[in-house]
């Protein structure tokens, strides 16, 4: 995918394209940010821009010049066929060894197949393994001519220090829920699916993609209810408290479906009767789950909530976190 197909990622793709358009690319770039949001998508429209012979000047829908994205070389680069874009991905998922590091070092010291670049992607860059790394910055410090490294990570300072001071980092921010929607209707989601797969991806077009909205959305209204009904009960509650924190990512995902809807009890009890905020069949919804709830008892749920996501956030274990959240919610709902 060429540079003017990315989508929402406008500051780091200007960046790269005026470097690469006037000659000025550095060697070495770091791309960091969270995953799934088109750090390794702009690392291969980078590789086709320096690779592509016949790049177009004045692209439609694009600011200045950008790989053609349809020769036999910007093909196969997209296809991670082409000779001379190399991708440093972990070996049996585990780490980047130093075996692959030398086979880097070995061949960035020859001629490119076609023109003079050669460019390297290694992802996730934060894998490498310390000798691999150590290995890696030697080929760094004495690079060949015509090679570009890019590095990309969602943990930045995961990196050797003496790596990072060698490489230009480029930002990526999470994307906007329009952007993404954008992402999901180009992959022929429908416009309803792709606002409600947008708004549960936090930022990560990879995990919107992954998301089936409409069965997503009833796990969710599914999970929300089994906590809430939970608090009736003590034995019940410790239970459930086991279940959420069965891992970590699990429950900050729960805490997330958790903070939403609790976000709409709040807004369902302060809506004046004459002028509801939330529409009647998500009042209902939230009606039958919160019960008789008052406002005060929500809001002490969600502080609870956030608390919960908070101290997970500075590592507590997962099942304290959750037992004291469920205990707290009990309280501010005043079950027996
Ligand atoms: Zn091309």
């Amino acid at each position: 995918m060429p540079f003017r197909d990315i989508c929402g990622q406008d500051r780091p793709v200007r960046l790269l394209r005026r470097a690469w358009a006037g000659g000025r690319l550095a060697q070495a770039y770091c791309f960091t940010g969270p995953p799934g949001v088109g750090k390794r998508t702009t690392a291969v429209a980078l590789a086709q821009a320096v690779k592509c012979p016949s790049p177009l000047t004045a692209p439609s829908g694009g600011e200045g010049p950008d790989a053609c994205g349809a020769c036999r070389a910007c093909t196969r680069i997209a296809a991670g066929q082409h000779p001379d874009v190399t991708l440093i991905a972990p070996e049996e998922k585990t780490v980047i060894t130093i075996d692959q590091i030398r086979g880097v070092a070995a061949r960035a010291g020859l001629r490119a197949y076609e023109g003079t670049a050669k460019v390297w992607i290694f992802d996730p860059a934060h894998e490498m393994q310390e000798p691999a790394a150590n290995a890696f910055l030697k080929t760094l410090e004495e690079p060949a001519a015509g090679t570009l490294f890019i590095l990309v990570t969602t943990t930045f300072s995961a990196l050797l220090p003496t790596i990072r001071s060698r490489c230009q980092e480029v930002r990526f921010p999470a994307l906007a829920e329009e952007h993404l929607r954008t992402i999901l209707e180009r992959h022929g989601r429908n416009t309803e699916d792709a606002a409600a797969a947008a708004a549960a991806a936090g930022g990560s077009a990879e995990r919107a993609l992954a998301l089936d909205a409409p069965e997503f959305c009833a796990m969710r209204a599914r999970l929300v209810e089994e906590v809430w009904n939970a608090l009736d009960s003590l034995p019940t509650l410790l239970d459930q408290a086991e279940r959420l924190a069965k891992d970590r990512e699990g429950l900050e995902e729960a805490l997330e479906a958790l903070l939403v809807f609790t976000r709409d009890a709040a807004v369902a009890g302060i809506g004046p009767p004459g002028a509801p905020l939330l529409p009647a069949e998500r009042r209902a919804e939230v009606a039958r789950v919160t019960g008789d709830a008052t406002l005060a008892a929500v809001l002490q749920v969600h502080a609870a909530q956030r608390e919960a996501q908070q101290a997970l956030a500075w590592h507590a274990q997962p099942r304290f976190a959750a037992e004291r959240m469920l205990l707290k919610m009990r309280q501010a709902v005043g079950r027996k």
